[in-house]
């Protein structure tokens, strides 16, 4: 442990020490001045107000990544600020695989005859309901609620102070019945591993998480692999009719969960589902990645992100608000945070397939209402290592396998395939 330690203050240390005062308070009052002109132009639909400031940002992550050093390409020193040991180099090939997958199985769910029936869940739903029921999940999950606290707010998000003191929100509306519940979800993993961090070890690396793609597998692993699954609702479907007699006792378990795994094509990634979720991430992926190597100048962004829209999810939005202008990201300066969505969903997949070979029982205790043996497997397997190893490493002593997102196109494949009663395509595999 106390090697794992010196390395991981080690980087913490040579990487703040790299960056001179100046160019850290240069870029610190670029972010904040950003930050407020992005939401204007976002606001105002207005990609040219918020020109100057981007390209000002650009040239900083540019200059913090020659600070930083790099081999290949700058994008690998921002990139490592995020998810450290990741390359462009290892990443390029792996989305191209998992893009290739991902939309071929679009297309064929684009064709089917079967879609689902969103009505069900744009009925009115109580909100103190729907948080009753969301608190009841987490707290089965082993969310535990005296080191611990759901609220709300207009973002979903996680803080930690303290192993005993985490806190999750979510955010409630009244016709939209998903949004609750699995940002509920998704946020209570994030709060799990934040709870099962040794207390001992606060303060020093060992104590922290290890990298944003590894926590966020721990959020997509509740949200997706067990929220959006069929044992999960079989448990908890007719606790939810339930609550909700009027909106839900003529709907059949079988739409409800169709209605919860629709896929469909949108412009807003925040809003978009499990699979297409995975193309907006590529999208920003490619297009940092040209704008960070100087490939692409700033004032093209719009055109290359609808270009991209057009390619891979079939539809190009009519608006920069609703396009090229939709994340705060960029206007903080975190160019190489993206792609750590897609690297959580398919460490999720890993972990999960893992999880189903240690626990046989598994998807039968999941049906049970019984979450806590996976809480356990996690807390054990992930969370009490903090920092000890790197995600390369912790992937490969958990699952015996390198980083591959064979285990997620599986997990996708076989739950579209029979949801949306795919043609059975030997290929993807
Ligand atoms: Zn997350």
């Amino acid at each position: 442990a106390s090697r794992a330690l010196l390395r991981e203050t080690w980087r913490d240390y040579s990487r703040a020490k790299k960056l001179p005062s100046a160019f850290v308070n240069e870029l610190e009052r670029e972010c904040s001045l950003a930050q407020q002109v992005w939401a204007t132009a976002r606001k105002t639909n207005d990609f040219q107000f918020f020109l100057p400031n981007l390209e000002r940002m650009v040239a900083l992550k540019r200059r913090e990544a020659e600070y930083l050093g790099y081999t290949d390409s700058p994008y690998n020193a921002l990139l490592d600020t995020y998810e450290p040991g990741s390359t462009v180099a290892q990443l390029r090939p792996l989305f191209q695989t998992l893009r290739t997958e991902l939309v071929r199985l679009l297309d064929l769910i684009r064709q089917s005859p079967v879609q689902p029936q969103i009505s069900i869940m744009t009925q009115s739903y109580d909100t103190t309901k729907q948080m009753e029921f969301c608190r009841l999940v987490l707290k089965d999950m082993g969310y535990d609620f005296q080191r611990g606290r759901l609220d709300l707010s207009a973002h979903p998000f996680t803080t930690s102070f303290h192993p005993t003191d985490v806190r999750v929100t979510t955010r409630v509306f009244e016709r939209d019945l998903p949004s609750c519940l699995f940002s509920s979800i998704h946020e209570g993993g994030h709060g799990l591993y934040e709870q099962g961090l040794p207390a001992a070890q606060y303060g020093t690396p060992l104590g922290e998480a290890i990298s944003l793609g590894i926590h966020e597998s721990q959020s997509r692993l509740w949200e997706n692999s067990v929220g959006r699954s069929r044992p999960f609702w079989h448990y908890y479907y007719p606790k939810l009719q339930n609550l909700f007699p009027d909106q839900l006792s003529s709907v059949r378990e079988e739409d409800f969960y169709l209605a919860i795994n629709r896929v469909s094509p949108s412009f807003i990634r925040v809003e978009a589902d499990e699979l297409t979720y995975n193309l907006h991430i590529m999208l920003r992926f490619e297009i940092e990645l040209d704008v960070i190597e100087g490939r692409l100048a700033v004032e093209d962004l719009p055109e290359a992100w609808n270009a991209k829209m057009k390619d891979y999810l079939g539809i190009v939005p009519t608006s920069d608000a609703d396009g090229v202008l939709q994340d705060v990201h960029w206007s903080f300066g975190a160019f190489g945070y993206f792609p750590t969505y897609t690297l959580g969903n398919l460490y999720a997949a890993m972990f999960y397939r893992q999880a189903r070979t240690e626990l046989p029982d598994l998807e039968a205790n999941i049906a049970g209402g019984q979450l806590l043996p996976l809480k356990n497997w996690v807390n054990e397997r992930v969370h009490r290592w903090g920092r000890q190893y790197t995600s390369a490493e912790l992937i490969q002593r958990v699952t015996g396998t390198a980083l591959t997102p064979a285990p997620f196109l599986e997990q996708l494949t076989e739950k579209f395939s029979n949801l949306y009663q795919l043609p059975t395509s030997p290929s993807l595999t």
